[in-house]
């Protein structure tokens, strides 16, 4: 069985009788190399595609729309919805290496949750107009301080209560959900949980090892359309991480998600 941190990759090719397999140890720093390369890959294919159109409208603002006003202020909308694009994945692109910057250092000032909860909520209240999404809280109250940074922790619950509008919002209402003392087994201490759910249409619980990775989407067509970077949830990982804290997230199809951020309380 592979160590921890170890994996074990036999050649690719079949195996003709008679031929011994060697294993390979590959290790953990290829592996990282190997990461970092797919990273950059991902970038620039998402990085690329909206630049191609943007290119493609251009030569064509130039040439045939050139004197067809209805076209070009089409094509202009297009273009302007490209440029915000690239321009929402570059701010995820900083936002991310920046939190990994950070990972190692811990946060020092207290964060009081309630008031933190509440203001989030209070910013995306159109947002859930829009959508036609009530919010519901339960437990939500001042005076529950975890040690963290505000910003961070403003981020992460902001992505999870994006997302529940963005995913899960067809169910009509969006909850957060604050619970004092949760004993979680890998903790040793009582810690804070917070919870965003939805009543959405939730995803196949064969996607939720995965969905922190940076670009992994259940459904890539339905993120871009919303706007999606696909790293909401690895940056959230990584604060949560860094806050040495847990991220737990159970879905059912059909029936919405669940997304409990638990916050150790020292
Ligand atoms: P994106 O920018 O695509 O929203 P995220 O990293 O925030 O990227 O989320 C990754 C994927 O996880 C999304 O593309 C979506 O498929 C899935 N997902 C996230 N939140 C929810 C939710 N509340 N309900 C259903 N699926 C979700």
């Amino acid at each position: 069985e592979a160590k921890r941190g170890t994996t074990w990759q036999a050649t690719a090719a079949p195996v003709p009788a008679g031929v011994m397999v060697s294993f390979e140890d590959v290790s953990a720093m290829q592996e990282a190399g190997q990461m970092r390369r797919d990273f950059v890959a991902n970038v620039s294919h998402e990085l690329r595609t909206p630049l191609t159109a943007l290119l493609g409208f251009i030569e064509t603002l130039r040439g045939a729309a050139r004197d067809d006003a209805a076209a070009r202020d089409r094509f202009l909308g297009i273009m302007e919805h490209e440029a915000t694009r690239m321009n929402r994945l570059v701010r995820d692109l900083l936002s991310l290496s920046r939190v990994e910057a950070e990972e190692r250092v811990r946060p020092a000032t207290g964060v009081d949750l309630g008031p933190l909860l509440q203001s989030v909520l209070h910013a995306l209240e159109p947002l859930a107009e829009e959508a036609g999404v009530r919010f519901e809280r339960e437990g939500v109250r001042e005076g529950l301080v975890v040690p963290g940074d505000a910003d961070q922790l403003r981020q992460v619950f902001t992505n999870l209560i994006e997302n529940a509008l963005k995913y899960g919002g067809s169910g009509g209402v969006v909850g957060v959900e604050m619970t004092e003392d949760v004993r979680d087994p890998s903790l040793r201490r009582p810690a804070v949980r917070v919870a965003v759910w939805d009543r959405g249409d939730g995803m196949d619980p064969l996607h939720i090892p995965r969905v922190t990775e940076r670009f992994y989407r259940v459904d890539s067509h339905r993120s871009r359309e919303m706007g999606g970077t696909g790293l909401g949830l690895a940056i959230v990982k990584h604060i949560v991480n860094r806050h040495r804290g847990r991220l737990r997230v159970e879905s059912a199809l059909g029936q919405g998600s669940r997304f409990n951020v638990i916050l150790p309380r020292t």
